[in-house]
């Protein structure tokens, strides 16, 4: 049932202290331009209500969920699999995503939300695994970069489970 998750990558304080940094740096960059800020279900959740609640500007927050589904095409083909709620047309976007992988994803939801008229689109990811990119994808905002291991807590899971863990640890 259980597996090996013992070892701690990030720790509670190194998460808070990444949250503070990015909301005032957010608060700075977008100040007048009400960004709508696109959570990515589920493993974002928590970045999300983390990172909008130090803000002090005025937000929209929404959510979506995706997948990116890679057949003969190695540019992929982005699968939505809970929509927003929110017109993106002529707003500026910031994109939350719990971890840039190969950048496929995120490379995705980006030319999505261009294509539907958005301002601008971002990308802000609490962790980055660099190693592991098959594109050039640079989140626009990163937290903490990680050497290419499997993760999970802080909203990441493994098999549906340990989303609610704290801190973030490694799975072995
Ligand atoms: P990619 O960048 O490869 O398109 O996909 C990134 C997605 O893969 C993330 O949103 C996340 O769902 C998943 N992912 C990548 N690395 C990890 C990891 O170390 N732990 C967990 N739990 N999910 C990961
Ligand atoms: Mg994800």
């Amino acid at each position: 049932m259980g597996h090996d998750i013992s070892k701690v990558l990030v720790t509670e304080e190194q998460i808070t202290e990444m949250c503070d940094r990015i909301a005032q740096q957010l608060d700075s960059d977008y100040k007048d331009r009400e960004p709508v800020i696109v959570g990515i279900l589920t493993g974002a959740f928590i970045f999300t209500a983390d990172l909008v609640r130090r803000m002090r500007i005025p937000v929209i927050v929404d959510f979506m969920q995706v997948a990116s589904y890679v057949g003969t095409e190695s540019t992929g083909e982005l699968i939505i699999k809970k929509e927003l709620s929110t017109d993106v047309t002529g707003r500026d976007v910031l994109v939350v995503e719990d971890i840039i992988d190969t950048g496929r994803t995120m490379e995705l939801v980006k030319s999505e939300l261009l294509n539907r008229g958005a301002k601008s689109v971002k990308v802000c990811a609490a962790f980055d695994k660099p190693d592991r990119r098959v594109n050039d994808f640079i989140p626009d905002y990163c937290g903490i970069v990680i050497p290419d291991e499997f993760i999970v807590g802080y909203g990441l899971d493994y098999d549906g489970k340990y989303r609610n863990i704290k801190d973030v640890r490694i799975v072995r």
